[in-house]
């Protein structure tokens, strides 16, 4: 099944328009500027929106359906966080305009900055970064600049559990860091014995996601801090996983030193197809003179007559910008949002029901699908994506024949510690009734995968275009393949 383009759909003189009637005499377009060769179709106006409405309905959106992709935090993004982004005094704010013309936005980012203080645990915050990878480097490069400061030259190793995200081994190695790799342990906890053996002197520090990429909260996580303190390395918490915590616990008490948050993730960001995004960085009292700026202040404290006066400063010792101007300014007004309308109780509920969806999904596939590391999960968990009885089926199979269900696939292939890895994280947002027709989806899949593996195997059958060749689409990509004429 392919659409037909809008030149297939053209017509000789239709029209999709109507000029006026000139109020000043007609005369000839200059030369050279109109290109006979151009050959637009002729359209009505209502062929057009149709046609291109029918196309933008082509695409997955969270808006459209369940969308379970593990590690990404795909919820729902409430329709408030959009006009409040939209707000003429936001919108069009200009990051070069006089500071006193812009309190407004200083107000609401000094006030995210105490919240995103207050949820993490955290002495200060940057809101700089553009998203949880340029967090993670900007982290790590605060862990570089506190152990210079303090003559610690030699600590050039940073642990690193072999469940994390890719963007944690290539910020650590942009930075500079040789990268160690930490084998998981059969209860999906960091190896504590393999790390206590790399606690030395020229240890700069570990890079923990907890819950980590299994959706598994390290058990041993207060052994694993105090043995990296111990050794005098700092801890970076990859705070992409702050769904499953966010009210309930606080990094920063449970001994982590620096941490990004993934605002459009955990905060509520439409983020599909890569952005954007704002990762800011929160970080320990030892460490907030690192951070990057500018920082917003209150520089004159409210009167009676007056509201404060924000200003910006950058901390005496900071590893200087990340982003120009102010970071994602419209991705803080939909945290801001975000976080104002759910409130600390509300955002509790959150995690709470997170964890919940997440654990109410994994006990109904929970026997038709192996869970390889089997424990009480929390905002996401990875099933096997194969079974022995029928070793023709992959984790691929599985996720394109979800597609005929209707459903986005989960993540798959990740973590790699998990063969066949099938990554799903349901998050807050979904009803019973949802989760329920997504579990049985994958349990009818789970049968046709004995009865007829090659429905699985030539799935997706409901989609325009069928099994792709993912490495050559991302590397020859070819956004426009109809010419007119052709
Ligand atoms: C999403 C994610 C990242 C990277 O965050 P981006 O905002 O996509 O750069 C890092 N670690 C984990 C565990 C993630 O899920």
């Amino acid at each position: 099944m392919t659409e037909p383009t809008v030149f297939e759909m053209s017509s000789p003189g239709r029209c999709g328009f109507k000029f006026p009637a000139p109020d000043v005499p007609a005369a000839p377009l200059p030369q050279g500027f109109v290109r006979q060769s151009l050959n637009l179709p002729e359209l009505s106006e209502v062929d057009v929106i149709r046609h291109f409405t029918h196309l933008s309905q082509l695409n997955y959106s969270i808006d459209g359906g369940f969308y379970p992709l593990g590690s990404c935090t795909m919820k729902y993004n409430p329709k408030v966080n959009e006009e409040t982004a939209r707000l003429p005094g936001f919108a069009h704010a200009h990051p070069l305009q006089p500071i006193e013309t812009v309190q407004g936005c200083l107000a609401l980012m000094f006030e995210l900055q105490e919240w995103l203080k207050e949820i993490g645990g955290f002495a200060g915050v940057s809101l700089q970064p553009s998203a949880g990878a340029q967090g993670e480097l900007t982290g790590v490069l605060i862990i570089r600049a506190y152990h210079r400061s303090r003559g610690d030259t030699r600590r050039n190793k940073m642990l690193l559990p072999d469940s994390a995200h890719g963007t944690n081994p290539a910020t650590t190695a942009m930075a500079g860091f040789e990268v160690i790799p930490l084998p998981t342990d059969a209860r999906g906890n960091v190896d504590l014995q393999v790390l206590l053996s790399h606690c030395d002197d020229t240890l700069a520090g570990l890079m923990l996601t907890n819950p980590n990429t299994l959706g598994l909260f390290d058990e041993n996580l207060l052994e694993v801090v105090e043995a990296v303190h111990k050794a005098g390395g700092l801890v970076y918490g990859d705070g992409a996983n702050l769904n499953a915590l966010v009210g309930v616990a606080r990094p920063g008490d449970l001994g982590i030193d620096v941490m990004h948050y993934n605002l459009h993730k955990t905060f509520s960001t439409p983020h599909g197809g890569g952005g954007p995004g704002s990762g800011p960085v929160g970080v320990a009292e030892h460490l907030v003179d690192f951070l990057p700026g500018p920082l917003v202040k209150i520089v004159e404290e409210a009167t009676e007559e007056m509201p404060p006066l924000y200003g910006l400063v950058m901390p005496p010792y900071t590893i200087g910008r990340v982003k120009s101007f102010y970071g994602q300014f419209g991705v803080l007004v939909r945290a801001y949002t975000y976080i104002n309308m759910l409130g600390p109780d509300g955002l509790r509920k959150v995690a709470e029901y997170a964890v919940l969806n997440a654990n109410y999904l994994l006990s109904k596939l929970k026997g038709k699908y192996s869970l390889p590391y089997d424990r009480v999960c929390m905002h996401e968990f990875v099933l096997e994506g194969k079974w022995d009885d029928c070793p023709e089926i992959h984790a691929l199979d599985i996720a394109k024949r979800l597609m005929d269900y209707g459903f986005h696939p989960p993540t798959n292939y990740f973590p790699l510690i998990v063969h066949e890895a099938l990554m799903i994280e349901p998050t807050e947002t979904e009803s019973k009734q949802t989760l329920d027709a997504f579990a049985d989806a994958l349990l009818k899949i789970a049968e046709e995968a004995r009865a007829n593996p090659q429905v699985l195997k030539d799935a997706p059958h409901s989609t325009p275009v069928r099994r792709l060749d993912e490495v050559k689409a991302a590397r020859d990509l070819v956004l426009c393949c109809w010419t007119p004429g052709q």
